[in-house]
C-alpha cells in the first residue's frame, strides 16, 4: 500500500511533513471528523489532497471562491493528480461531461462552490456517487465570528449532513480564534482538531503611524523603488484609493495592477494573471483580492490603511513569505482609520445587534494593535489563543527607545476613569473621560458633576491626541477594557494593580508624526 510519505514524494517532491500535515491526514484517513486550523502558508491544501488520493471513490472539496478553485485544479493536474471543478464559468455541455467522468471515477477531486449543493439536480448526483470525503476550505466563513461570516453557508452545511451516502468531513481555515473554533466543531460535529503555531517567525511585521495620505503614496513609491527585485501586495481601504494608488506606482515606472470588486471579470482575472506569473511588481488591491492565491514569493506586503480586525489583517499579511523566506509587512496607521472601519459596520447589510457588537469588538482588538508597545508577532498569536516569546524582529521589539516611567500619568487616567463611574454609574467614552481629565467637560455634560471630581483637569497640560493615544495604549496593553457601542472605558484587573502601586507602566514616547523611511534592502 502506498504510505502518505511515499506520495509526499513521488506527488509533491517534499521530503517531509510539515507541522499538523500529518496528523490532519492520519485523523482523515481514519473516518474522524477533522478540523485543521493552519496560518496561511502552512500547507493546508496538501492535507486533504493526500487522503483524497488515498481514500477509494472521490473527494468533494466545497470552497467559496472561484478564482480558487481554478488555482488548486490547475496545480493538482500538473502534478498528475486527475481534479476537475464543477462551477457558474464552466459552459452546461462541459460540465455534463465532467459529472460523467465524475461518475466513471476518472477524477479523485472535483471542486465546487457551495451553492451547487443547492441544485436538486446535482444534489442527487453526488447522493449516487462512492463520495468518501467531503473537504470544506476557509471554513471560518460558517462561524458568526470568523472575519467573513456567510450565513448562506450554513444551508449547505445542512445539504453535506444530509448527504445519503454519508462521506467523512473535514474542513480547514487559517484564521480560527478560540470562539470560531467552538463554533466550528459544534456546527460541523468535529471530533478531533488539529491546530498548528499561529506564529510567522519570518515576518517582521512593522507600523508605522502618522502619515498623511500623501506621505502614505511617497512610502509605497519608495518602497517600491527601493526593492526592485521584490513582489508585493498593497492593500487599500477603498476601490478608489485603489485605482490611485496603481496609477500613481505605474506613474513613477513602477508595473503595478489593480485589483477589486469593482472592475469587470475577465479585467481582475488578468490583473491576478499578471501578478501569479509575475508580469507586474506590485498588486495593489482591495481585501477581495488573496484568499487562496497560491503565490509563495510575495515578499512584502503594505496596508495604507488598518484592516477591521486581526482575522482578516493575519489572513492578508500571511501572503507573505510563504515560501518561509524573510518578509515585510507594514502597517501604515492612522487614527482616521478606524472612522473608516466603523462606517463599514455601519453600513453593512443584515445588521444585528449582536453583529454588531461582533464587528465592534473585533475593531477594538485592532485598533489595540496599533497601539501596543509590545510584540506585534505576539499580540496577534495571543488573540489566536496561543502563547510565544517576543519575536525579535518586529517594529515594537526592534524599537530602541529609551523605556519611561508612565506610571504616575497612568494613575491619574485610571483613578479619574473609576471616580467617574462611582460619581455617574456607566462606563464612560474615551472623549468624555479626555474631556474631565482636561477639565474642559462640555456644558451639556454639566448635570454629571464630574467638573467636582478631584481628578477634573489633572492633565490639562496635555494636548488631546496625546491623552487620547495614551488612553489607546493603556487598552491596548490591558490595563483598561473597552466594550461597548460607545467603547465604554473600564478598568481591569491590571489597571487595579498600577492603582495600588503593585505594577508600573513603562512604555516608550508615543509616536505621533515623524515616518521612518526605511525600506527593507536598507535594513
Ligand atoms: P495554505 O493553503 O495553508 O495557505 P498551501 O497548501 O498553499 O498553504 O501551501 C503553501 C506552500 O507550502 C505551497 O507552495 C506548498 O507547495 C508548500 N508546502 C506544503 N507542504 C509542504 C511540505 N511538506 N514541504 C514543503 N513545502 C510544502
Ligand atoms: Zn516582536
Amino acid at each position: 500500500m502506498t504510505t502518505t510519505k511515499e506520495l509526499l514524494r513521488s506527488v509533491y517532491g517534499y521530503d517531509s511533513f510539515r507541522e499538523g500535515q500529518e496528523a490532519i491526514i492520519d485523523s482523515v484517513l481514519l473516518g474522524k471528523r477533522t478540523l485543521g486550523i493552519m496560518p496561511t502558508g502552512g500547507g493546508k491544501s496538501l492535507t486533504y489532497q493526500l487522503p483524497a488520493m488515498l481514500l477509494p471513490g472521490t473527494t468533494m472539496v466545497v470552497s467559496p471562491l472561484i478564482s480558487l478553485m481554478k488555482n488548486q485544479v490547475d496545480e493538482l493536474v500538473a502534478a498528475g493528480v486527475p481534479a476537475t471543478m464543477i462551477n457558474s464559468g464552466v459552459t452546461v455541455d462541459e460540465i455534463k461531461k465532467r459529472l460523467t467522468d465524475i461518475k466513471n471515477g476518472v477524477y479523485k477531486l472535483f471542486f465546487i462552490a457551495p451553492e451547487r449543493l443547492e441544485d436538486p439536480y446535482f444534489y442527487r448526483f453526488i447522493q449516487a456517487l462512492p463520495l468518501s470525503l467531503v473537504v470544506i476550505d476557509e471554513v471560518h466563513v460558517l462561524s458568526q465570528w470568523g472575519h467573513d461570516f456567510r450565513p448562506s453557508y450554513l444551508a449547505s452545511v445542512d445539504l453535506i449532513e444530509n448527504l445519503s451516502n454519508k462521506p467523512n468531513v473535514m474542513a480547514l481555515t487559517a484564521t480560527a480564534t478560540q470562539k470560531v473554533q467552538a463554533d466550528l466543531i459544534n456546527i460541523l460535529a468535529i471530533e478531533n482538531t488539529v491546530k498548528t503555531g499561529f506564529a510567522r517567525d519570518n515576518l517582521a511585521i512593522k507600523i508605522e503611524k502618522g502619515l498623511s495620505q500623501q506621505e502614505k503614496f511617497d512610502f509605497v513609491i519608495a518602497y517600491a523603488k527601493n526593492n526592485p527585485d521584490d513582489i508585493g501586495i498593497i492593500y487599500a481601504g477603498t476601490r478608489k484609493l485603489v485605482d490611485e494608488t496603481s496609477e500613481l506606482l505605474v506613474k513613477s515606472g513602477i508595473s503595478a495592477r489593480a485589483y477589486h470588486a469593482g472592475m469587470l471579470d475577465h479585467e481582475r482575472e488578468a490583473a491576478q494573471d499578471a501578478f501569479l506569473y509575475d508580469e507586474c511588481q506590485v498588486m495593489v488591491a482591495t481585501n477581495a483580492f488573496g484568499m487562496g492565491i497560491n503565490k509563495t514569493n510575495v515578499r512584502y506586503i503594505i496596508h495604507l490603511s488598518m484592516p477591521g480586525s486581526i482575522e482578516a489583517y493575519y489572513q492578508e499579511i500571511g501572503r507573505a513569505g510563504r515560501d518561509g523566506l524573510p518578509s515585510e509587512t507594514v502597517l501604515l496607521a492612522s487614527a482616521r482609520d478606524a472612522q473608516l472601519q466603523r462606517f463599514f459596520i455601519d453600513n453593512a447589510d443584515n445588521q444585528t445587534p449582536a453583529y454588531r457588537q461582533r464587528e465592534l469588538a473585533k475593531l477594538q482588538e485592532m485598533t489595540g494593535f496599533t497601539a501596543t508597545q509590545n510584540c506585534l508577532q505576539q499580540y496577534i498569536v495571543q488573540y489566536f489563543g496561543e502563547q510565544i516569546p517576543p519575536c525579535g524582529i518586529c517594529s515594537n521589539c526592534t524599537d530602541t527607545r529609551e523605556l519611561l516611567d508612565m506610571t504616575l500619568a497612568a494613575q491619574k487616567v485610571l483613578s479619574n476613569i473609576v471616580r467617574m463611574g462611582q460619581l455617574q454609574a456607566g462606563n464612560y467614552s474615551k472623549t468624555q473621560v479626555v474631556a474631565v481629565l482636561r477639565g474642559k467637560l462640555a456644558e451639556k455634560m454639566r448635570w454629571t458633576g464630574f467638573d467636582t471630581l478631584s481628578t477634573y483637569g489633572l492633565l490639562s497640560d496635555w494636548p488631546v491626541k496625546k491623552l487620547n493615544q495614551f488612553i489607546d495604549y493603556l487598552a491596548a496593553d490591558g490595563f483598561l477594557l473597552v466594550s461597548g457601542e460607545y467603547n465604554g472605558l473600564r478598568i481591569s484587573d491590571k489597571g487595579i494593580c498600577v492603582l495600588k502601586s503593585e505594577q508600573s507602566v513603562m512604555m516608550r514616547e508615543i509616536k505621533t508624526t515623524q515616518p521612518i523611511k526605511k525600506t527593507r534592502s536598507q535594513n
